[in-house]
């Protein structure tokens, strides 16, 4: 089980998986107020880099799970880098229908709310591992400004313009679920430069040291076109934030 490849090749490099940087990964944690000893489950938890800076800076303990099994063993080299192998564990395995025996102070998705078949099902979902009073996070692109065509929502690797609200829809979906929206944090277009940009290099050094691999091909295409694309639609129209949900 794993999830495909070209993620594992292009994101082999990336510490944190999604348009956020260190700072701002850090600026979410200090925005929750996290009482230490506070339990996290991240689904979708990719390389570690949020439960593992948050043990060390916050105190927190936490599960991950995710699919990848190339970033969860990187997750668990983190951890021990971090020295904190002791307060989280990573799963590898798949976070659809995933609930946790201990409920966890945060319940969190961040970048991967397909694993709960869109928002509304990853609320759902994270509800039921959330301890009472407890906070949910989602991770979620919204358009920065609305596609002027389809085309465009495509040329933002979007499947059409309703794959995505703008910010102020986002928000109020997420009153409409019933939850207070306590904190935010969102991506700008230098942090977004640092996850999309820094795929470049891998995929280049990733070619050159695998020249007759079956992705060749693939990985070069991507190579050419990327940059392009990126710097004509994703950075232009998508914006992406964290959201801190509470249940009313
Ligand atoms: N939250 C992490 C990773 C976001 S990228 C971060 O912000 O860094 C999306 C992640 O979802 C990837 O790590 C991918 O391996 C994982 N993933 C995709 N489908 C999954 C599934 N069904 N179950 C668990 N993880 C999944």
């Amino acid at each position: 089980m794993d999830i495909p490849r070209i993620f594992n090749i292009s994101e082999s490099a990336h510490r944190i998986h999604n348009p956020f940087t260190p700072e701002k990964l850090a600026t979410l944690g200090a925005s929750l107020r996290l009482a230490p000893g506070t339990r996290i489950l991240d689904l979708g938890s990719g390389s570690g880099e949020m439960l593992c800076t948050w043990a060390r800076d916050y105190k927190i303990t936490g599960t991950g799970v995710d699919m990848s099994s190339l970033f969860t063993q990187q997750a668990k080299l983190r951890a021990e880098e971090l020295g904190v192998y002791g307060q989280v564990e990573f799963i590898h395995g798949d976070a659809a229908g995933y609930v946790s025996e201990e409920k966890a102070g945060v319940t969190a998705c961040l970048g991967a709310t397909w694993i709960g078949g869109g928002v509304v099902g990853t609320v759902n979902l994270l509800k039921q591992s959330l301890s009472s009073g407890g906070i949910i996070l989602i991770g979620e692109p919204y358009w920065l400004r609305l596609p002027p065509s389809e085309e465009v929502a495509k040329g933002c690797l979007a499947g059409s313009i309703a794959d995505f609200l703008t910010l102020p829809e986002l928000l109020a979906s997420f009153s409409r679920l019933g939850c207070d929206i306590v904190e935010m944090v969102l991506a700008d277009q230098d942090s977004w430069d640092r996850y999309e940009a820094a795929k470049w290099l891998t995929m280049r050094r990733w070619l050159e040291e695998n020249p007759k691999d079956e992705m060749t091909k693939g990985v070069r295409a991507q190579l050419d076109t990327e940059p392009v694309r990126y710097a004509t639609y994703t950075r232009e129209y998508l914006g992406w934030g964290v959201f801190a949900l509470m249940l009313r």
